[in-house]
């Protein structure tokens, strides 16, 4: 009897594995390590005051323990483990160091409830497998981001409003007339990966008008320098 249960426990074992290594494959996203201050902040300024304490707490430890670790955006936890003294947060209760069963179930729930987490897939004895959002993904966050936009507008100066590199908003407007993609490459990029690039340099005076800036990814970026445009497209076609 007893070593038929352990070979089923041995199956069961094998078939969790399988799964998460077919989910790692579908689901995995990979960030690169320049665009994590941009991600960071996007986080602080956009999420956490839409918080509550223990759930921000358990954000940034999902958001440590997947993307941060490997860059994927999917982690297995319990609600045991995350409870446990000294992972997470030490209770504000005081009746112990951990935070208990229903708090951090709360705190999920909550999380989930704002589309910061989502359930994917079965729970299993090491937990669930939970998918975790980034501000720009999030619906409350994306609304948040829209209100600080009008809240902003009437301080800009109308000089500056032209000012297509240094007004976070108008470089916005330049990422989206060029579809996040790279003018050079045709990369696809991201909010947090897509930098600009300006067509005539400006050490020959050029601005920093619609007309004179073009999404680019870093590495077209930086490899560029002060090149003329037609020569960097030509540069970079060799290299192919
Ligand atoms: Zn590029």
């Amino acid at each position: 009897m007893k070593e038929e249960i352990n070979k089923i426990k041995e199956l069961l074992d094998k078939i969790e594995k399988s799964q998460d290594t077919e989910m790692e494959k579908s689901f995995k996203q990979s960030f690169e390590l320049f665009e994590l201050p941009e991600i960071v902040s996007s986080i602080i300024d956009y999420l956490q005051p839409l918080l509550l304490p223990y759930e921000s707490a358990i954000y940034w430890y999902l958001f440590r323990h997947s993307i941060i670790n490997n860059g994927d955006n999917h982690i297995r936890v319990s609600n045991r483990g995350l409870g446990k003294p000294r992972t997470v947060l030490t209770s504000s209760s005081g009746q112990s160091e951990g935070l208990s069963y229903g708090a951090v179930q709360k705190a999920l729930s909550g999380l989930e409830e704002k589309g910061a987490i989502r359930k994917v897939g079965d729970t299993n004895r090491e937990g669930t497998l939970f998918q975790i959002f980034l501000p720009d993904e999030i619906e409350i966050c994306q609304q948040r981001m829209k209100e600080i936009q009008v809240e902003e507008l009437p301080k800009i100066d109308p000089k500056k409003e032209a000012d297509y590199y240094n007004i976070k908003e108008n470089r916005y407007k330049i990422f989206e007339r060029d579809g996040y993609k790279c003018h050079y490459c045709d990369k696809q990029l991201t909010r947090f990966s897509a930098t600009l690039d300006h067509i005539q340099p400006v050490s020959e005076c050029g601005d920093n008008s619609f007309d004179n800036l073009v999404t680019s990814c870093l590495h077209c970026n930086s490899k560029r320098g002060a090149k003329p445009v037609m020569e960097a497209i030509i540069d970079n076609k060799k290299s192919e």
